[in-house]
């Protein structure tokens, strides 16, 4: 039986990717970091029906000597890393800390890896936000990074990072470069899941209005359950690579507020605000990917349309808020 250790296992991602895993018979472990509210952290797995069936360990990305505890104990067939501070706005807040996390914390793991347990698969979660102020149209795994962020900058590290321990040190260590994936158990904090939050409350009567920053920008939106299916192929070749998912269709928050609005027969314009509280210092205009190379070598292609996600989330967002009046 294989044995997978996921770093950001409370995360969207790492559900979706534990439940993946174990429908493949994996025994699946997860780094979970002390929380002040340890009553909320197994949310996610909770809601996939799956908070019994992963193994909980203690341990921090930043601590190094946690990390080579939990390989010790684990001894994984492959790690994830899937663990960061993940959320750009906030990096602007906490530059250092996104840093000292979504950077050296990667630094540490791989660090740790080599150290303990160097035949193992490892796969680390770069981002579409490498490509910040974007010098080509359609991005794919050769186009040049501009990251906007300290978030953009500290996954870039991370990156590059990745590619040195494969290259230097021969670990069959592997970089997806995952466009924005979404899903009912993003966070709330996210565009998306934010815009289909405030449809479910407007539409239920618990608001009035939704606050929005800049509804100009455009993003490439899949589906995380999708996504996950992808860092696990990127593991089963013989080869580590570096590989862009990501759907191919761009779609602007505006447009994406029309869809969610109009899932529950509403119009979007009578109730969205533009707040310049939300607003970025530097915004990421435009990200719109090709995944030929994960269509050609891996055979993986997103399953769930932009359509499907939206009437998903909506209803998810519904039923939480019906549930829990
Ligand atoms: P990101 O691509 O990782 O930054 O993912 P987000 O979901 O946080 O943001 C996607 C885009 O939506 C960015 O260009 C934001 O500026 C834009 N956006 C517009 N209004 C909002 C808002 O109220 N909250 C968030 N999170 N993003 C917003």
């Amino acid at each position: 039986m294989k044995r997978a250790l996921i770093t950001g296992v409370t995360g969207q991602d790492g559900a979706y990717l534990s439940q993946f895993l174990l429908g493949r018979g994996y025994e699946v472990y997860g780094l979970l970091r002390r929380s002040a509210s340890s009553d909320v952290v197994a949310e996610r797995l909770r809601w996939l029906g799956i908070q019994g069936d992963v193994q909980l360990i203690d341990g921090n990305l930043t601590d190094m000597s946690s990390l080579i505890r939990a390989l010790q104990e684990v001894k994984p067939d492959e790690v994830y890393n899937l663990g960061a501070q993940s959320f750009v706005k906030a990096s602007w807040n906490q530059p250092l800390l996104t840093g000292g996390v979504t950077a050296l914390g990667a630094g540490n793991l791989l660090e740790a890896v080599r150290l303990i347990c160097p035949q193992a698969r490892f796969y680390q979660a770069s981002s579409s936000e490498m490509y910040g102020k974007i010098q080509e149209k359609v991005q794919d795994e050769n186009t040049p990074f501009y990251p906007r962020s300290p978030y953009a900058v500290a996954k870039l590290y991370a990156h590059w990072l990745t590619v040195n321990y494969r290259e230097s040190f021969g670990l069959h260590a592997s970089s997806g470069i995952l466009f924005n994936h979404e899903s009912p158990l993003r966070g709330i904090e996210f565009v998306t899941r934010k815009i289909t939050d405030g449809v479910a409350r407007i539409k239920l009567g618990k608001a009035t209005e939704l606050r929005m920053g800049n509804l100009e920008a455009t993003r490439d939106w899949g589906h995380a359950r999708d996504y996950v299916q992808g860092m696990w192929l990127m593991l089963q070749q013989e080869e580590p690579d570096d590989y862009v998912l990501c759907t191919g269709r761009t779609t602007s928050v505006r447009d994406f507020c029309r869809m969610a609005f109009a899932h529950v027969g509403l119009d979007w314009e009578q109730y969205v605000i533009t707040d310049a509280s939300f607003l970025r210092p530097a915004e990421v205009d435009v990200l719109i990917g090709s995944a030929a190379k994960a269509k050609r070598k891996l055979g993986w292609v997103p399953e769930t349309s932009l359509e499907q996600m939206v009437a998903e989330m909506v209803e998810a967002d519904l039923k939480r808020h019906t549930d829990r009046p």
